[in-house]
């Protein structure tokens, strides 16, 4: 079974594309949130540190993703994409085909 790292790459390029216009979208809404006593009450300035902090759990999410699309694109380029980096067995095309920057085989991944 040979994957086809061309595809694999273009889909991890434009998901990285994509995660890095979300997190540059996102950028005003992660500032420390600095808001004007005097005209916003209690619940409101809640409101907007909860937005912060879910603001943040995201761009978390994405730094994380990102990281694993940039292991991904290292791995294209050294000729180890697809093979399991706890096993070393072949990841599933149809795993890759779901989440092009699997690093692990379905087995690893369960394992945790
Ligand atoms: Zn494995």
């Amino acid at each position: 079974m040979t994957i086809d790292t061309d595809s694999a790459r273009k889909r991890l390029q434009a998901r990285q594309a994509d995660l890095r216009k979300l997190s540059a979208g996102s950028a005003a809404a992660r500032q420390t949130v600095t808001l004007d006593q005097q005209s916003v009450g209690r619940l409101s300035r809640m409101d907007a540190l909860q937005q912060q902090a879910m603001a943040e759990a995201n761009e978390r999410a994405r730094a994380n993703e990102l990281s694993r699309i940039k292991a991904a694109l290292r791995r294209i380029e050294t000729g180890d994409y697809g093979y399991c980096l706890g096993c070393g067995e072949d990841i599933a095309v149809k795993r890759l085909d779901v989440d092009p920057s699997a690093a692990l085989c379905v087995d690893c991944a369960a394992k945790g």
